[in-house]
């Protein structure tokens, strides 16, 4: 049995800036593409690229880097997001990520994460 990490999300977005790949499937491609109200072929188009590996496809970055799906401190796709991001840590991190994450000030219930040097 694989051994699972819970860990309360502080909604950092440390894991949208993180250089790497968000891959995604079909069913996540026509779940965000009808979120966002569009053809899957448009989606695909607007927001995809193909993998290094040619193994499929991952998200696209802005130039600086980020998710093309963030937004300040929010997702766009968030009622869609990708298997991969609604699983992290678990389903994708990065080297040192709890580190990264645990440097995150705790939230009060309800209150609006606020990070020195974000969006
Ligand atoms: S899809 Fe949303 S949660 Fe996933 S990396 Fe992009 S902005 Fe972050």
């Amino acid at each position: 049995m694989a051994f699972e990490v819970h860990y309360d999300c502080q909604r950092c977005t440390a894991c949208c800036r993180w250089p790497g790949q968000v891959k995604i499937g079909e069913p996540e491609i026509q779940a965000m593409s009808a979120l966002l109200g569009l053809e899957t072929w448009a989606f695909i188009q607007q927001y995809t690229r193909l993998r290094p590996q040619r193994d499929g496809l991952a998200l696209l970055d802005k130039p600086n880097g980020e998710c093309i799906f963030l937004e300040g401190r929010d997702c766009r796709v968030q009622d869609a997001k990708p298997v991969q991001c609604q699983g992290f840590p678990n389903t994708w991190n990065f080297p040192g990520w709890r580190s990264v994450c645990e440097a995150v000030p705790r939230l009060k219930k309800g209150e609006a994460p606020r990070l020195e040097g974000g969006a």
